[in-house]
């Protein structure tokens, strides 16, 4: 068997394009890490300079390759969605400022290699259940928590992504029917109550109470420095009003993770992204949640842990989307 047919030869690219950054990871076909490439995304000079720039990588990583993109079998892009899978468009990026930008036919006219997209948040799913915190499981969800919160799931070993591929937005379920205004137009959206940018808020309004007073003093009396990261400081050092803040968004959380539970009967639940590395307040609020609202006898078998790839989930996972989807229509 040659290197065109067989599954088992050539490398893949994985593209993690952020907001901020573009990482890209060269694996072989093993899904062993050999080279990775980071680049500023400066989404404020247009799309072509970003793609662009997301090609340039690729090249920079074929480069080292004995021939060079000729031993790539395929890319896959971990973008911020939703996205139409269908004609490999991002249809809205607020963070990329695309809307409508078909990233897969531009990438793959310039490298003449199959290009898989995929939402950001499902390939790190992937990433987390084939090589992360999940390895061994077939039912998993990984739900990332940072500035807003997203979710992907694997069910029966594979990734689901829904009808149009656009499945998984835990952060858009409904915790609180007149709860705060949500970014999507909604209220009450987990997002709203339990992201990095939620806890940040809900900080701000207290800092110029009594109650807020340690918050406040902790920013050094400038209500703009107040974010999560302070919020979680404060709370280390016992202030009651931080860890009162963190429990009330972690509580909103874990009714999310127990619905996830009841509605999935998950073997485990993953949880990332920079706001889950507050660690013990989260986890053990999360948990206390699940106990008390799902069933028994599908609380007890649904594992909730730390992710185990930080920021890396996001690469690694769109280079073993490519590995998996070109697997599936070529070999
Ligand atoms: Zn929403």
């Amino acid at each position: 068997m040659d290197n065109i047919t067989n599954p088992h030869t050539g490398h893949f690219i994985g593209v993690d394009l952020g907001g901020t950054k573009i990482d890209s990871i060269l694996v072989d076909q093993n899904n062993v890490p050999l080279d990775n490439v980071e680049m500023l995304t400066c989404p404020e000079e247009g799309k072509d300079a970003v793609i662009e720039r997301i090609i340039a990588s690729i090249n920079k990583l074929a480069a080292g390759l004995p021939r060079g993109v000729d031993d790539v079998r395929a890319i896959g892009i971990g973008s911020p969605g939703p996205l139409n899978k269908e004609k490999g468009t991002v249809v809205d990026a607020p963070n990329l400022r695309w809307k409508d930008v078909p990233v897969t036919s531009v990438v793959r006219a310039a490298t003449g290699l199959p290009v898989y997209l995929e939402n950001d948040a499902n390939v790190a799913a992937l990433a987390e259940n084939r090589m992360g915190a999940g390895r061994g499981t077939k039912n998993m969800v990984y739900v990332t928590v940072s500035t807003g919160i997203g979710s992907g799931l694997m069910l029966d070993g594979r990734l689901y992504s829904g009808t149009t591929g656009a499945a998984g937005e835990l952060g858009h379920v409904t915790v609180v029917p007149d709860g705060p205004m949500c970014g999507c137009g909604n209220r009450g959206c987990l997002e709203s109550l339990a992201s990095g940018t939620a806890i940040a808020r809900r900080a701000k309004e207290v800092a110029s109470r009594a109650a807020g007073a340690g918050i406040l003093a902790a920013a050094e009396g400038k209500i703009e420095k107040i974010d999560a990261v302070l919020v979680s400081c404060c709370a280390e050092a016992g202030d009651p009003m931080a860890i009162a803040i963190l429990r009330n968004a972690f509580e909103y959380l874990g009714i999310a993770v127990a619905n996830i539970v009841n509605l999935l009967n998950v073997e485990m639940v993953v949880i990332g992204g920079g706001v889950s590395n507050i660690g013990d307040v989260l986890f053990d609020t999360v948990r206390r949640a699940v106990d008390l609202r799902a069933f028994p006898f599908m609380a007890k078998d649904a594992k909730i842990v730390p992710a185990a790839l930080g920021v890396d989930a996001g690469m690694l996972g769109a280079a073993c989307y490519a590995m998996e989807r070109w697997s599936e229509d070529y070999a």
